[in-house]
């Protein structure tokens, strides 16, 4: 018997929309099993294996039974090493209590939106930015607001643009520097602006250690209550074990730990442990990858801005590129399909970092310097026979 089931989603849900670039990785999965030689550069994900040291002592926790629940707010000696590594890094001083160990970064920032917003409330956000912020926000039936940023001021918020759209409801400004798509460090004069708003920061630290040229500053130098978002994935190349961590006001770990106690329990205990020594051991491996990383990011803009993408500032942080297409195409999404089907290149569309991100197009190298220069020789290629009416 078929039974006629009504299927519903919750109202706010349906405002929730899908991260395109993994729709891009997908089609690419496909034209990969058809037997296709695809150039991944739309995944935000490094390709460096976890240093040597820190995945030796994620075995060594698990062989030693490391294999059950921990305290909710993470282990004791993992905060200990969060808390040093801040105060040697940006000389602030955080204490262990302020912390608590995510498995991961995006469970964080569920928690900390979760302790902010009342349904109807805003957080003020960048367009483009990253593209599950928003998603997060509607989630939590609140609003996200929007401040433009313009590419020929290097994607920075403006404090006066973010200014008038403050309101009453504003719970928070989220602040991620270096950005993801944009790749681009917020210099410190306009931190210190921001700071002076007194709007809760809430800032997402993911890409901090992956900073070319300059200084990266961490939000809590200026405003010790901000709450921070970290985690392991990006620097340590650890994505897969989920790991990440909040430093958040005093008052407000609590009301956080007792989310995570209901919802998550604990962050998972061997990849704690590993973290530790992430944080407490040197790793020759970091530097490596940093100079890498950084080698690919210049070969990559210099190849763009031959082949005609603009890039008014050049990014020095994280491991993006954010491109101007608006020569070769004002649809982004089309165009990203078209590099895939044509030239096996797949590449993320601007539009899904937010409406301001059409016409551009997130180059990641978090991929080999080889595969990049492939990739660019096939886009250049394509390009140059291309004939964009079809
Ligand atoms: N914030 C930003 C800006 C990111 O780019 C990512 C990963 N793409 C995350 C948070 C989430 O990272 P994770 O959950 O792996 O820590």
């Amino acid at each position: 018997m078929i039974l006629d089931r009504p299927f519903h989603l919750p109202d706010h849900l349906k405002e929730v929309t899908s991260f395109l670039v993994m729709d891009v990785m997908e089609r690419a999965n496909e034209l990969e099993r058809e037997g296709h030689k695809i150039i991944h550069l739309e995944i935000g994900e490094p390709d460096f294996p976890t240093p040597r040291k820190i995945v030796e002592s994620g075995k060594k926790a698990l062989s030693e039974g490391k294999t059950h629940y921990t305290h909710s707010l993470g282990i004791y000696p993992l905060r200990e090493a969060i808390a040093d590594w801040y105060r040697k890094k940006y000389h602030v001083t955080v204490y262990p209590d302020q912390i608590i160990v995510t498995m991961g970064t995006s469970p964080g920032l569920l928690l900390i939106l979760s302790v902010l917003l009342n349904p109807g409330d805003e957080i003020i956000l960048t367009n483009p930015g990253y593209a599950c912020y928003a998603n997060f926000i509607r989630y939590l039936k609140g609003i996200p607001v929007f401040v433009d940023v313009a590419e020929e001021n290097g994607f920075q918020y403006r404090t006066a643009d973010i200014q008038q759209k403050l309101s009453e409801r504003t719970r928070a400004i989220l602040i991620n520097s270096p950005s993801n798509p944009t790749g681009h460090v917020l210099p410190s004069e306009e931190m210190v602006e921001i700071s002076r708003l007194y709007v809760p920061i809430i800032s997402d630290e993911i890409y901090h250690g992956l900073v070319y040229e300059g200084q990266e500053h961490s939000f809590l130098e200026l405003s010790p209550d901000a709450f921070v978002l970290n985690g392991f994935s990006k620097l340590f190349a650890m994505t897969g074990w989920r790991l990440g961590y909040v430093i958040a006001p005093e008052e407000y770990v609590r009301p956080i730990q007792k989310l995570q106690q209901n919802f998550f329990i604990s962050a998972n205990a061997a990849a704690q442990a590993a973290g530790v020594t992430a944080l407490t051991e040197p790793h020759a491996e970091l530097e490596e990858m940093k100079q890498k990383y950084n080698e690919r990011r210049k070969y990559l803009i210099k190849r763009l801005r031959a082949m005609g993408f603009g890039i008014a500032v050049e990014p020095t942080g994280a491991f993006y590129v954010f491109a101007n297409a608006k020569t070769f195409t004002n649809e982004s999404l089309k165009f990203s399909y078209e590099l895939l089907e044509n030239a096996h290149v797949a590449v993320a569309p601007g539009i899904d970092f937010g409406s301001n991100g059409e016409g551009y197009m997130r180059f990641s190298y978090a991929n080999s310097l080889e595969a990049i220069e492939e990739g660019m020789d096939r886009l250049e290629n394509y390009l140059q026979q291309r004939n964009p009416n079809g």
